[in-house]
C-alpha cells in the first residue's frame, strides 16, 4: 500500500501520449503547436475568449497585476484566507497588500469588507491598484457586488482561480468575474502540468501584453530590441501537451472530486463536532480539497487527525494559515481576521485526488472515524 496523498497528479494515456507526441516532434521549447492548442482548448473550457499560457499560477498574478495597471506604493485589497502566492505577487509589484477576512458562506473574501478596506484606502489618499478575490477550495467568492464595487469605482479586478478551474459563480466560470483570471496546473491542483498557469480575460490586449511580457519582451524586431521590463514566464509546449489531454478529461476528474466530497458527508458528516467546507448553491465548485471542520465538542484535535493519519501513510494538511497571522505580512493591514483564523485553527484537508480509489477512499474514512467518533 502506497502512501495517499492530499492531491497527486492524476495521469493517463491520454496525457502520456500527448507528451509523448510533443517530445517526438522535437517541440521541446517554450513555444509550439501544442501551447498554441492548450491556450484555445482551455479558453473553450472555461468559457472565456482569451488565455495565455505562463509558467506558474504566481507568474499569472505577477504579470495580472502588472497590466492592470498596479503601480509601486498602490495598495491592493487581498483576501487574508488564500495561499502566500497571492500576496506575495502583489509585494513582486512593490505593491502593499492590504487584507480582508472570509465570510462563512464561501470562505472567500467578504465583500462588505472589501468595501470597507476600499473605502478606508481613499479616506487615507492611498491608491487602489486593483482588488484581487480567491476562489477558494474550488468555490468562487460571492463576485457580483465585488465586481459592483470595482466597476463603481474603476478598480481593476484579478481573480485567482488558481484552485477553482472549472467552477462556476451565478452561471459565470471561475475568472471570467475579474476583468482577468489566474489559474495554475502546480501538482496539486485539480488539473496540472506539472507546473504552469494560465491568465485569461475577456480583453484581447490584456492577453497579448501578458504574452509579449512573459517572453522577456522582445520587440518585433530582427535584432534583439526592448523597449520595457520582460520576464521569463512561458509555459513549455511539452507542459502544455499535459495540459492538453487534462482539460479533456477535467469533467470526469471533476466527478470523481465530488464523489469523494460526497463519501466524506456521508461517512464523517454525522460524528460529534463535525462540519465541512460549505458549498453555496449560487455556484457549481470544483471540489479541489474537501475540508474537514472540527468543531469544540469534536473527539480529537486536528493535529491529532493529521497525525493519526499520518502514522498510517495518509496525507492531510491543516487549512490555509491566513496571510495576516504570517510574519511576513506582520505589517500588513488587515479588515476582520476571526473567520479565517478560526477556520485555520479547525480545518484538515483531507486526501481529495481524483487518482484515488475506492479502497483509499476507504482507508482514509476507517482512519478518520476511529479517532473522530472516540
Ligand atoms: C496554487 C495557488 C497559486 C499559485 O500557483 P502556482 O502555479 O503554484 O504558482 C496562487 N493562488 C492560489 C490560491 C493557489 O492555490
Amino acid at each position: 500500500m502506497g502512501r495517499i496523498y492530499l492531491s497527486p497528479p492524476h495521469m493517463t494515456d491520454v496525457e502520456r501520449s500527448l507528451l509523448l507526441g510533443a517530445f517526438d516532434a522535437n517541440w521541446v521549447a517554450p513555444v509550439g503547436p501544442d501551447l498554441d492548442a492548450f491556450e484555445r482548448e482551455f479558453a473553450a473550457r472555461q468559457g472565456v475568449p482569451h488565455a495565455v499560457a505562463l509558467s506558474s499560477g504566481s507568474a499569472a498574478l505577477h504579470l495580472g497585476l502588472l497590466v492592470a495597471g498596479v503601480q509601486a506604493g498602490d495598495a491592493v485589497i487581498v483576501p487574508t484566507f488564500t495561499f502566500a502566492a497571492t500576496a506575495n505577487s502583489v509585494r513582486y509589484c512593490n505593491a502593499d497588500p492590504v487584507f480582508v477576512d472570509s465570510e462563512r458562506a464561501t470562505w472567500n473574501a467578504d465583500p462588505a469588507l472589501v468595501a470597507a478596506a476600499v473605502e478606508d484606502c481613499q479616506r487615507r489618499g492611498r491608491r487602489v491598484g486593483a482588488i484581487v478575490t480567491v476562489d477558494l477550495y474550488g468555490q468562487c467568492a460571492d463576485h457580483a457586488p465585488i465586481r459592483a464595487l470595482c466597476d463603481a469605482h474603476g478598480i481593476p479586478l484579478i481573480e485567482d482561480a488558481a484552485e477553482a478551474v472549472g467552477a462556476t459563480w451565478a452561471g459565470r466560470p471561475a475568472g471570467a468575474w475579474g476583468d482577468i483570471g489566474v489559474f495554475s496546473f502546480n501538482g496539486n491542483k485539480i488539473m496540472t502540468t506539472g507546473g504552469g498557469g494560465m491568465l485569461t480575460s475577456a480583453d484581447p490586449a490584456i492577453v497579448d501584453r501578458v504574452r509579449h511580457l512573459s517572453t522577456q519582451a522582445r520587440e518585433p524586431a530582427l535584432h534583439y530590441e526592448h523597449k520595457v521590463l520582460g520576464f521569463n514566464y512561458r509555459l513549455s509546449n511539452p507542459l502544455a501537451a499535459i495540459g492538453r489531454g487534462q482539460v479533456q478529461r477535467l469533467s470526469e476528474m471533476i466527478d470523481r472530486r465530488s464523489t469523494i466530497r460526497d463519501r466524506y458527508l456521508a461517512a464523517l458528516g454525522e460524528l460529534p463536532g463535525i462540519s465541512f467546507n460549505p458549498i453555496d448553491d449560487r455556484g457549481t465548485a470544483n471540489h479541489w480539497l474537501t475540508v474537514v471542520v472540527l468543531g469544540d465538542n469534536s473527539a480529537c484535535s486536528p493535529t491529532e487527525l493529521i497525525t493519526a493519519l499520518d502514522s498510517v501513510d495518509i496525507e492531510a494538511r491543516p487549512a490555509w494559515k491566513p496571510m495576516h497571522l504570517q510574519p511576513l505580512y506582520a505589517d500588513a493591514p488587515c479588515h476582520g481576521g476571526e473567520v479565517a483564523a478560526d477556520i485555520f485553527s479547525r480545518g484538515v484537508c483531507l486526501p481529495s485526488g481524483s487518482s484515488m480509489t475506492d479502497d483509499d477512499l476507504e482507508r482514509v474514512i476507517n482512519t478518520a472515524q476511529s479517532v473522530l467518533s472516540a
